[in-house]
C-alpha cells in the first residue's frame, strides 16, 4: 500500500466516521431539551444541530409533541387528585360536626 492510498483510506474511514456517528446529538440531549431540562450550553448545542440536521430535528419534535403530552397528562392527574380531594372534603365534612 503507498502512502496515498493509506492517506485515501484514513480520510474515507475519517469522513465514514463524521457522518455514522460524531454529527448527531446524544439520545439525552435531544431528551433533555424536549422536556426543558437543557442548560443554555446544551440548548445552543441542540438547536444549532437541529438547524442542519433533518435526522436530528425530527427526532426533537417527536419527544417534545411526547413531552408536551406528558405535561398534560400530570395536570390532568393533578386536577383529578385535587378534584378527589375536594369530593371527599364536601361528602366528609358535614360527617365530623
Ligand atoms: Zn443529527
Amino acid at each position: 500500500m503507498t502512502t496515498d492510498e493509506r492517506a485515501a483510506l484514513v480520510r474515507a474511514l475519517v469522513a465514514e466516521l463524521v457522518t455514522t456517528e460524531t454529527l448527531h446529538l446524544d439520545y439525552e440531549l435531544i431528551e433533555n431539551y424536549a422536556d426543558r431540562k437543557s442548560d443554555p450550553i446544551d440548548r445552543w448545542l441542540v438547536e444549532s444541530h437541529i438547524a442542519e440536521c433533518a435526522t436530528c430535528g425530527r427526532e426533537v419534535r417527536n419527544l417534545e409533541t411526547y413531552a408536551a403530552r406528558g405535561r398534560r397528562n400530570q395536570k390532568w392527574v393533578f386536577f383529578a387528585i385535587a378534584a378527589v380531594t375536594a369530593a371527599l372534603l364536601i361528602a366528609l365534612v358535614p360527617l365530623i360536626r
